[in-house]
């Protein structure tokens, strides 16, 4: 069917490129689906297809910078729902809410501005691709914090290997398109 087509077409347009950014890494370039408006099509229709078979309740859709601002918005758009950016530390004006998270080395810090995000919003949170789970799982909780509700969390691409599932521990549901090992 279409979903299966779409999901071909995606999986080849993206870029896997060894040892990048250092030695043992395997960097997965999700802008070799944007360089290709059959595949960026492709990628928005199969996500608001599995949203439609899910029939989650979505209020808001929340993105992670950077990639998760790319098709955040536009699924944001085609669900008629708020668009709402995590950051990294001050970047965002206004009244924020911010979390400390661990990286590989060291720490980082992400905000999120409150103001669309009442209490009991039920939120989607989207990002490229989950790796050790870290970044995701702490903008699940920096929502959580604010009295919302993680109804769905989903990725383009999941690395199987780091277990990073294991950080989601505030999701309600989760969708990966692609599986690499
Ligand atoms: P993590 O917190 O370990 O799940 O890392 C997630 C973030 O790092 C994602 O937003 C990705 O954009 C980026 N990332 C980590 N590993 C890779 C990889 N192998 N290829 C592309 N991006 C990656």
């Amino acid at each position: 069917g279409a979903d299966a087509q779409n999901l071909d077409l995606l999986r080849s347009s993206l870029k896997l490129c060894p040892n990048f950014p250092k030695k043992g890494i395997t960097f997965i370039d999700v802008f070799g689906v944007f360089a290709n408006p059959k595949a960026h099509r492709a990628l928005i229709d199969l996500i608001l297809s599995r949203l439609k078979k899910l029939g989650t309740t979505i209020d808001a859709v929340v993105g992670l910078e950077a990639r998760g601002f790319i098709f955040g918005p536009q699924i944001a758009l085609e669900l008629q729902v708020p668009f709402v950016p995590v950051r990294k530390l001050g970047k965002l004006p206004g009244k924020v809410a911010k979390i400390d998270y661990d990286l590989e080395y060291g720490k980082d810090t992400m905000e999120i501005q409150t103001q669309v995000l009442k209490p009991g919003t039920k939120i989607l949170l989207v990002d490229d691709l989950l790796a050790t789970g870290g970044t995701l799982g702490a903008a699940q909780k920096l929502c959580v914090d604010l009295g919302c509700e993680v109804v769905e969390t989903l990725v383009i691409i999941e690395l199987l290997g780091l277990n990073g599932r294991k950080k989601l521990t505030d999701v309600n549901h989760f969708t990966t398109l692609l599986q690499f090992s």
